[in-house]
């Protein structure tokens, strides 16, 4: 059997620390084959985000259809889609194509530059959550997209009911924001999985909602249920945090190679 392949479609960080990059170098950790569907380029380093373009949807669907139709992908993620032209397209191309789809709903990066159009937030709310096999919002992507704020790990629930009116099939709220342990919860609205890991006091941590969605697909790819392949991840995602290495005057990205 040839090896499971995972689509990124997703924003460039020129930096090596999120987007693209952290997709492709989580794959390439976790044993499948990374392909790249660029959405958008930034000018970014450790100190933030200095310039961002988007791509024509042209290009961004004649990427999709050169892998999916040739090489084929046994799942796909989505990062920074930057406008609602963008979404609209890929959650169309998301929803003819037989794969398990992770949508992280990336809006503000963690130095606040934001990566979606607040035009955009209405197009991901009702095209792209509801083609999602798992979505995967931070905590300021949740009240983004819902008002829902969440305080402790109590809320995680509220949020999640929120985000589940949406259609995704599972949710996967990341609590990592919040005090004590970093703390997320997975579910499908009855099923319900804590995922909590020791907090590392590491201020490198640039990339890890793209390295835990990435490293989800991954799992996906290779045939596991959403629980386990979340449960793999978020080991993944807390052993690239405990490596996270400074670069730049700024935050540092989280290690693959640990
Ligand atoms: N740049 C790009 C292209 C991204 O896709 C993302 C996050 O998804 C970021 C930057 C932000 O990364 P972080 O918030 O981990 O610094």
């Amino acid at each position: 059997m040839s090896i499971p392949r995972v689509l990124t479609v997703a924003g460039s960080d020129s930096g090596g620390g999120a987007g693209i990059q952290a997709d492709l170098k989580t794959m390439l950790a976790l044993g499948v084959h990374g392909m790249s569907v660029i959405t958008a380029v930034t000018a970014q380093n450790s100190v933030g985000v200095q310039g961002a373009w988007e791509l024509p949807v042209a290009a961004v669907r004649a990427q999709y259809r050169s892998v999916v139709d040739d090489i084929g992908v046994q799942a796909v993620k989505t990062g920074m889609l930057a406008s609602a032209e963008l979404v609209e397209a890929v959650a169309e191309l998301i929803s003819g194509t037989d794969a398990p789809a992770v949508v992280d709903p990336v809006g503000v990066s963690k130095h606040g530059d934001s990566l979606l159009a607040a035009s955009a937030l209405d197009s991901v709310r009702t095209k792209l959550l509801p083609v999602a096999t798992v979505a995967t919002p931070n905590l300021d992507e949740v009240i983004q997209l819902t008002g829902v704020r969440v305080e402790s790990e109590d809320g995680l629930r509220r949020a999640a009911a929120a985000v589940l009116e949406y259609g995704p099939r599972w949710v996967l709220i990341k609590g990592g924001h919040l005090s004590g342990d970093a703390v997320d919860l997975l579910t499908d609205g009855s099923a319900e999985h804590w995922l909590r890991s020791p907090r590392h006091d590491n201020r490198h941590t640039h990339g890890t909602g793209c390295t835990l969605a990435s490293a989800i697909a991954s799992g996906l790819a290779k045939g596991l249920p959403v629980p386990e392949a979340a449960h793999a991840a978020k080991a993944y995602v807390t052993g690239a945090i405990a490596a996270g290495f400074a670069l730049g005057a700024g935050i540092g990205p989280v290690d693959h190679g640990w």
